[in-house]
């Protein structure tokens, strides 16, 4: 083992903050904004590798500062490590002017106020070239940035075959003149008279992303607000604008500031994914902006070399209380539409406001119920959910299918039919919707738009806390009627997931046979079973086109099955029950009737989807004998893998869409799938006694 030298280490730590032009433009940026400039201008050539200047018209840099600019870790935002905890600059490690040095060439040009004239100096690793030359200058500091990653090669042939560097950098660029609208912005091609973005500083938000996204998005927004102030838990203020059911994008435009830093937050972003994508289908590729004020101490900013993300305390409550304030500004705003399955009658919007008038103190997520005191505050994990589910499935994205195949006027056919004029012909699927509407018990509506989860009782029942009451719930009869539910209201409209290995039909009937067979206990004819797997079969490839269409089944001219649909967006059935629920598609499905043909398949897919308890018995309980007999170990591992996901899957996935979409019927309240068993009050009298 040897010790690096000082110039290895700082140009491997230069390349991990300036990892393409583009990250290199943000730090300029940034700086600029940091030094109360209202008016930044950048040009690039080559993609930022030839050429990144950024010109503005800050306070600019002292000349006793020159000689330590570019050194790593100098820095005028921070002094003591404490600072970091109220910082509002964006930069405060002092480390990009130092890293570019590293991996470029670097010379400043800069002017501080009531001076005659300004300096000019060039640096590489970290030090000055030369004295820095008295020269002609404007107010502000500009930056040059030549031969980006010179001494890099492999990066710099990567990015050479790139082409998107400059709209990456322009992308960027828009991002900030959003959300910062008192400052002007333009951003040019070296040598081109044309400039890619250019905005003049105004006062209206609104101004400013007609300016830049242009009117065809600045039409279509809705501004949205929600803030809590419970010192005790949740601290936040949020202010932005959301895209409405008119408008429609081929993917998602999120533009995220916290604190005015701009950054990513995937849990945030995929919340409003899921909200668009159940409630305003036609629309579900929004235009977000969104800008979250927290008290500074509740971010930790350092956590990502290039600051792309923060930490947030309270990451889920925030992201919750977002979540729901969306939703119901989505379905009030929704009135222009004609399209039925996703409307809200006025019914509905009595019955939230009921509950509002009768419970006025209780904030929209249910936050109130489940106080944290400040030294419990825990930071929440916000790593990409997705990279749980099991890895052979992979989402894909229906209409990048729909590109492949060849459109065939069968398909033309079931478009127009989703036209929202020519909707009659589907007129069974809002009979369904109407009838979940109608048998909807709205006290038990209350209890799942407010409840806290609470964890798990016994492999099916799970603890939901409600103000002061308790609750077991059935988790599989839940997840059962959310499914059905979905399935209705994303009629037509699913994403997919694709199988990696088609499954054939046949093969899967004649094994969900050989399991009823298993459960009967009694031997059956095999002949008998051939025959009705064959059959099954025969029906399902007849009835692939409509399975396609409107459940996004899909089932090859070979009798195998493909894809199936997302109905809860995070979250894959569990494969076990694949042979069950074709074999309940062959048998149980009505299809002489439209409306129950509709109902019986959504049926069975809220069945299949349901969260059962896996097959492997639980090794946290009783089960735990069952492998301690079997001494199995790589199955005990199995078993607890599959066991923790499907509860993460519970209180992450299945707890929240819940309160978000389910309508629970009627009959929920008495056949066991709510059980209340302690409400506060009673028990505060019980101890009284004692
Ligand atoms: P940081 O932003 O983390 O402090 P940088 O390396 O980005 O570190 O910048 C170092 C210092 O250089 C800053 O603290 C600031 O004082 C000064 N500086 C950089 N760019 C500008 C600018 N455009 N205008 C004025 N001062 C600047
Ligand atoms: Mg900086």
């Amino acid at each position: 083992i040897h010790r690096l030298e000082e110039s290895v280490v700082n140009r491997i730590a230069a390349g991990e903050v300036i990892q393409r032009p583009v990250s290199a433009v943000k730090e300029l940026v940034e700086n600029s904004l940091d030094a109360s400039s209202t008016s930044i201008n950048i040009v690039i050539k080559d993609g930022g590798l030839k050429l990144i200047q950024v010109s503005d018209d800050g306070h600019g840099i002292r000349y006793e500062d020159l000689p330590i600019l570019c050194e790593r870790h100098t820095t005028s935002k921070l002094s003591v490590y404490e600072d970091l905890q109220n910082i509002k600059s964006m930069g405060f490690r002092g480390e990009a002017l130092a890293s570019m040095t590293y991996v470029a060439h670097v010379t400043v040009t800069t002017i501080t106020g009531g001076q005659l004239h300004g300096y000019r100096v060039s640096y590489r690793d970290g030090v000055m070239e030369h004295e820095p030359k008295a020269c002609a200058a404007v107010k502000g500091t500009q930056i040059m940035i030549e031969n980006l990653f010179y001494n890099m090669t492999a990066r710099r042939k990567t990015l050479q075959n790139s082409a998107d560097d400059y709209a990456k950098i322009v992308d960027l660029i828009c991002r900030f003149a959003v959300h910062h609208i008192n400052v002007s912005f333009s951003c040019r091609k070296h040598g081109a008279a044309r400039t890619d973005v250019h905005t003049v500083a105004t006062s209206s938000r609104i101004d400013a992303i007609k300016s830049i996204y242009g009117v065809s998005v600045s039409r279509d927004l809705i501004e949205v607000t929600a803030s809590a102030n419970d010192p005790t838990c949740l601290v936040f203020n949020m202010h932005g604008y959301i895209s409405n059911s008119n408008y429609s994008a081929k993917k998602m435009t999120m533009v995220l500031f916290i604190n005015d830093r701009l950054v990513e937050c995937t849990a945030l972003k995929r919340a409003i994914e899921v909200v668009y994508a159940a409630t305003l289908p036609k629309a579900s590729k929004p235009f977000v902006y969104m800008s979250i004020i927290l008290p500074p101490e509740h971010v930790d900013v350092n956590v990502h070399p290039t600051k792309r993300e923060v930490s947030l305390l309270n990451q889920e409550r925030i992201v919750e209380t977002v979540q729901t304030t969306i939703e119901s500004q989505l379905r009030c705003s929704n009135s222009s539409r004609a399209f039925l399955p996703q409307q809200v009658g006025p019914k509905d919007l009595e019955q939230k406001k009921s509950t509002k008038d009768s419970e006025p103190n209780s904030s929209p997520s249910g936050s109130k119920s489940q106080k944290v005191p400040v030294n419990k505050m825990v930071r929440t994990d916000s790593k990409d959910p997705a990279g749980r589910m099991d890895a052979y499935l992979q989402d894909i994205s229906i209409i990048k299918q729909k590109e492949k195949s060849s459109l065939s006027s069968m398909r033309c056919a079931v478009r127009q039919r989703r036209n929202p004029k020519e909707t009659a012909d589907l007129t069974s699927v809002q009979e369904l919707l109407s009838d979940i509407d109608s048998k909807c018990h709205s006290d038990l509506l209350d209890i799942v738009k407010h409840c806290t989860y609470v964890g798990m009782a016994d492999d099916v029942m799970a603890l939901l806390q409600h103000n002061t009451r308790l609750y077991l719930v059935n988790v599989v009869n839940l997840s059962k009627e959310l499914m059905y539910q979905q399935v209705l209201r994303r009629f037509a409209h699913f994403n997919a997931i694709q199988l990696s290995d088609p499954a054939p039909l046949y093969e899967l009937i004649t094994m969900a046979l050989k399991e009823e067979e298993l459960d009967s206990e009694c031997k059956g004819n095999d002949h008998l079973k051939e025959k009705i797997a064959e059959m099954n079969t025969d029906l399902l490839k007849q009835k692939a086109e409509l399975l396609e269409e409107y459940f996004c089944i899909h089932i090859d001219k070979q009798g195998n099955l493909c894809r199936l649909p997302v109905i809860l967006d995070q979250y894959t059935p569990n494969m076990d029950h694949v042979p069950e629920f074709v074999l309940c598609l062959g048998n149980d499905v009505d299809w002489e009737d439209e409306k129950s043909c509709f109902q019986t398949i959504s049926a069975a897919l809220g069945n299949f989807y349901a969260m059962h308890p896996p097959l492997l018995p639980n090794p946290a309980g009783e089960g735990l004998q069952f492998y301690k007999k079997e001494i199995d170990h790589e199955l005990l591992v199995e078993a607890e893998t599959t066991w923790t996901q499907r509860e993460w899957c519970i209180q992450h996935v299945l707890v929240p869409s819940m309160r978000l979409f389910l309508k629970p019927p009627k009959s929920m309240a008495t056949n066991g799938t709510f059980v209340q068993v302690a409400s506060l009050e009673k028990l505060y009298r019980i101890f009284e006694r004692c």
